[in-house]
Order: C-alpha cells, then sequence, then structure tokens
C-alpha cells in the first residue's frame, strides 16, 4: 500500500525567513565564510560543525534552503542542489559507481543520460545494460554481480513510458544496489523516493523552475549519501564542483512555492490536447489516457490532485511531416519549437532528431521511437481551446491524418 505524501503541504509547512524579518530567506552571495575560532573551521572540514559554512562549492545557505525544501517535496532526508540536471545525474552516479561496476539501465532516457551511460562511462569501465524498464523479468535478468545501480525516469523521455517504481524498488532491495530515478518530468505528481527509490534526481531546468532561465538540477536522498557527495575528502560533488549559483538557488526557491498550481494547469492543457488528438485518430501518448499502457500504473503511484503532467506526445511517422507541422504551429502563434520542456509556454519538438538524437537510429527503433514523433510540453495556456483550434487548423492544412 502506498503511504500518504502530499508534497504541496509539505512545501507550505517550511517556514524560511530573512535578514529583518524577510519573508523570502536572504541570498547569501558569498564565495567563502568566516570564522570566530580556528577550531570550528577544523570541525567543519571534518563536517562536524552543525550549523557553519566553509565554502560555497560546499554548501551555501540559500542552496540550503532550497535543498531543504526539496528534501520535503520528495520526502527525503537530504537534497543537494547542482548547476544542471545532468551535474546532478553524473554526480550521483559517479557517487554510486567505481571502475569496473555495472548499470542497469531504461533503454529510454534523456538522450544526454543515453550518451553519458553509454558513451562516457566507457572511460571508467564503468558497463551499462539496456532494458525495457517495464518488463521486470528483463531488469532482473540483467543484473550481475558487479551491479550497482538501476537507473530509470518516472515518466522515461521521450516515449512516457511509466516506470513500476515500487516493484523496480523490491529488485534494487533484494539484491543490495540502489534505486535511482529521474523525477523530472512529473515533479509533485509522484514522489518517487516515498515509493522506493534510494536517489531522486530532477533537471530544475524544466517544471521545478519553470521560467526557463537558468539550467540547475537536484538529488535527493539520505543524509548519509549527501553528506558523501559532499565530502571535502572524497565527495563527487565536493570534488567535480558543479555547485548551483546561490542568486539561482533563490530565484528557483520561489518558483517551487507555485509548482503545485503550475503542474496542476501543465496536467489540465496536456489531458485536454490529448483527449483532442486521440478523438482525430493521432497515434497518441498520454499516460492520462486510460488507453495508454501505463495509465493504471501511474494512478496507483501518483500522488492526488496534480494531474498526469504536462507532457503530451504524437506520432506524424515522418521528420518531414513532423518539421513541417512544427513550423506551422510556430508561426500561428501555438507555442515554440524548442528543445526542454516544463516552460509556461508550449513548446514542441522532433525527438528523434532533437533531444534523442545522441541515441542511434537502431536503438531509437528498438525502444520504439518513431522518427515523426512530436513531443509536446504543454504551456499554461488560459485558453487551451484557442491553441487546440489552431492545431486542428494545421493538421488539416497538412492533411494529417493522410485520407
Ligand atoms: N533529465 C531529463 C528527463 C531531461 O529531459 C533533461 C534535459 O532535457 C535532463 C535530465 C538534463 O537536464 P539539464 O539540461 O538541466 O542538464
Amino acid at each position: 500500500m502506498k503511504k500518504k505524501h502530499n508534497p504541496a503541504k509539505a512545501i507550505q509547512n517550511i517556514k524560511q525567513f530573512g535578514e529583518f524579518g524577510g519573508v523570502n530567506p536572504s541570498i547569501t552571495d558569498s564565495a567563502t565564510f568566516t570564522f570566530l575560532g580556528a577550531q570550528t573551521m577544523l570541525d567543519t572540514f571534518e563536517g562536524e560543525a552543525q550549523g557553519c559554512f566553509l565554502y560555497s562549492r560546499h554548501w551555501n545557505p540559500t542552496n540550503k534552503y532550497l535543498a531543504d525544501t526539496l528534501a520535503k517535496m520528495e520526502g527525503t532526508e537530504s537534497a543537494w542542489v547542482t548547476a544542471s540536471g545532468m551535474a546532478a545525474i553524473t554526480n550521483a552516479i559517479m557517487q554510486l559507481c567505481n571502475s569496473g561496476d555495472h548499470i542497469v539501465s531504461s533503454i529510454t532516457t534523456y538522450g544526454g543520460t543515453y550518451a553519458f551511460f553509454v558513451n562516457y562511462l566507457k572511460k571508467f569501465n564503468i558497463t551499462v545494460t539496456l532494458v525495457d524498464i517495464s518488463d521486470l523479468e528483463a531488469v532482473e535478468a540483467a543484473i550481475t554481480p558487479n551491479t550497482k545501480v538501476i537507473y530509470t525516469e518516472t515518466m522515461t523521455n521521450p516515449l512516457l513510458q511509466i516506470s513500476d517504481i515500487p516493484e523496480l524498488s523490491k529488485i534494487a532491495k533484494s539484491n543490495n544496489i540502489k534505486l535511482v530515478v529521474d523525477n523530472t518530468f512529473t515533479p509533485m505528481i509522484v514522489s518517487p523516493a516515498v515509493l522506493g527509490a534510494d536517489i531522486v534526481v530532477y533537471s530544475m531546468t524544466k517544471f521545478i523552475n519553470g521560467k526557463n532561465d537558468c539550467v540547475a538540477g537536484a538529488i535527493c536522498a539520505s543524509h548519509e549519501f549527501i553528506n558523501a557527495l559532499s565530502n571535502v575528502n572524497d565527495g563527487t560533488s565536493m570534488l567535480l564542483g558543479p555547485a548551483l549559483d546561490p542568486l539561482r538557488a533563490s530565484s528557483i526557491l520561489k518558483s517551487l512555492h507555485t509548482l503545485h498550481i503550475r503542474m496542476k494547469q501543465h496536467s489540465h492543457n496536456a489531458s485536454y490536447l490529448a483527449e483532442k488528438f486521440e478523438k482525430y485518430q493521432l497515434n497518441t501518448i498520454y499516460p492520462g489516457l486510460e488507453a495508454n499502457v501505463g495509465h493504471k500504473l501511474l494512478c496507483n503511484m501518483k500522488n492526488h490532485g496534480f494531474g498526469y503532467g504536462g507532457m503530451v506526445a504524437i506520432d506524424l511517422e515522418t521528420p518531414e511531416k513532423a518539421s513541417q507541422f512544427m513550423e506551422l504551429l510556430q508561426n500561428k502563434g501555438v507555442g515554440y519549437l524548442a528543445v526542454s520542456l516544463g516552460y509556461f509556454i508550449t513548446i514542441f519538438s522532433n525527438s528523434g532528431s532533437s533531444t534523442s538524437s545522441e541515441v542511434p537510429i537502431e536503438t531509437q527503433h528498438k525502444m520504439g521511437l518513431s522518427p515523426g514523433l512530436v513531443r509536446f510540453s504543454v504551456g499554461l495556456d488560459h485558453d487551451i481551446k484557442a491553441s487546440w483550434t489552431l492545431i486542428k487548423q494545421t493538421l488539416e492544412e497538412l492533411e494529417i491524418p493522410n485520407s
């Protein structure tokens, strides 16, 4: 039975004040910090001086406010904020794996993650087996004595496949390995740590910030893991140095407090479009649709009241059709032809030639990624009916589906 968790309420209960009683916490734009006594500095190096800050690559008070709030949202003991989503992913993995180790990963992940696993980790003799993450027997069968991590995305990019986090967690626990989940597409909607994930990573560039004005990431996990990551002697994040700028952390923290409302509206608009696409007989992927293979699983895992997410995909079969369609949509003002997601304006891209272009064509075929897939990150449009009218006009103009 799923534990009850309300991420929006968990955030609201946090009270953080600024200097002089400011309603927002103060921004600490200092790289280094003074100590009144030399012994306290030594203790801080040892990780023993509670509440003392040493250097902003290690910890910064503003980053800590954001990290504490994210930990509350996820139901984890702790969190650490990074300068990008890729920094969160790469640091979590490098902290968990040593040379000679092995990872079992979903074959469908963000293209950058795929490239890190398949192209980059070779340098360190870390191997990765890619599996269909919904095939739990295949996941189990891929585990070897040197496997350290099962890696997946709650809702995969770009196929919006739903990962069975409770079952994957059981597999991980019974093999004494860690389950790492990228929850970038479904903040608030799903709380992977509450469902059994050991480590939750985010690209905060997307829904969490929602303003498309910076890149940022987060790692949410146990105290033990976050302390190990930021350990001055051998912590991956302390030594590789991807700390988030505190000015950005302050800005993202304020966005985080409106995330629950934004997710509801993204979900509402995406559901509306997905139903229209489906009725229009387009091959539509949206886990909120009853016909979607992941629908029931998402219903079982999701928190109440935030919908099914803002991401929808349709298959226009060829990249040429997809390009014509997206250019016309942009010209009509439906949204932007751009990579990324989670923005207040609708964004669309042809996944195979953009955010999944790192994935070789044969692998794209294997994972079921059509070359004509158009992925929508549906915005916060006040009048989504008007947006659908423009999209429908465009489909008719291009004679899609072909009659
Ligand atoms: N995870 C997912 C699911 C993504 O879609 C992305 C980027 O698109 C990332 C991670 C990487 O995040 P960033 O661009 O912030 O490094």
